[in-house]
């Protein structure tokens, strides 16, 4: 990436980025701390050069290989429930994509785990995040669907992609008290579920309509 793309993008990427924050408080997100990160995180970089124009819209966008970049309310949303109780020490993300969810999450909690299953967008991902200086973060290959049992039990888990149920192995990888925030739902319809682990077993609340990628099995290199 050159530094004229930095600078250009840099000219007007203030003024772009204060509307997305504007925008997204009127859509309702309350967590100032959320709105702060947001406002300093650099999305243009987590895109491609050719879309980086479009990259303070709220909107997802495709980042290759079939995947997208969420849209800042629903990285904002995820993120404001996921910190709803206070902060988190560890948190487990499960599908990195562009690696902004990831960025903005590293910001604000103690230490982030993101699993991704598709290689190419893991190493690119990787690169951006060492570019901001993030060092909080592991990343692995692998399919998060099991979760990433070596380092459980997490304060918070957040799925970026959409199984058609919970799965219970990322239940079981919250400590009790943690909360998993993920999409749920067939390849068309899907809700915005959290739950929350208890001594025996979880509590499930629906929150709202969501469109995401969906989960799937196995590497991809
Ligand atoms: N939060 C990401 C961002 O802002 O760029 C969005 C990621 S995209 C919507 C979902 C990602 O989940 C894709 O990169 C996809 O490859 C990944 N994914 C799907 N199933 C997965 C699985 N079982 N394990 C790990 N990653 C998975």
């Amino acid at each position: 990436m050159s530094s004229a793309h930095h600078r250009g993008i840099g000219m007007t990427s203030m003024r772009t980025r204060n509307r997305l924050i504007d925008r997204l408080s009127e859509e309702g997100i309350k967590n100032q701390g959320v709105l702060e990160v947001m406002r300093g995180t650099p999305r243009h970089i987590f895109v491609e050069e050719a879309l980086a124009s479009r990259a303070y819209e709220d909107t997802a966008l495709p980042i290759g290989l079939g995947q997208t970049i969420s849209q800042p309310y629903i990285v904002a949303r995820m993120t404001e429930l996921l910190l709803e109780d206070g902060p988190l020490k560890n948190v487990l993300e499960v599908g990195t994509g562009s690696g902004y969810q990831t960025a903005v999450l590293a910001q604000m909690v103690g230490r982030v785990y993101s699993v991704e299953r598709i290689e190419p967008l893991l190493q690119q991902a990787r690169g951006r995040l060492r570019e901001m200086g993030l060092k909080n973060i592991r990343m692995k290959l692998s399919d998060g669907g099991m979760g990433l049992p070596e380092y459980a039990p997490y304060d918070g888990i957040l799925v970026t992609a959409a199984p058609a149920g919970i799965p219970l192995a990322l239940v079981e990888q919250l400590r009790v008290g943690g909360r998993l925030v993920l999409p749920v739902g067939s390849a068309r319809e899907q809700v915005l579920v959290k739950v929350v682990k208890t001594e025996d077993g979880y509590d499930k609340e629906i929150l709202e309509q969501v469109v995401f990628v969906p989960l799937l099995g196995g590497v991809q290199r």
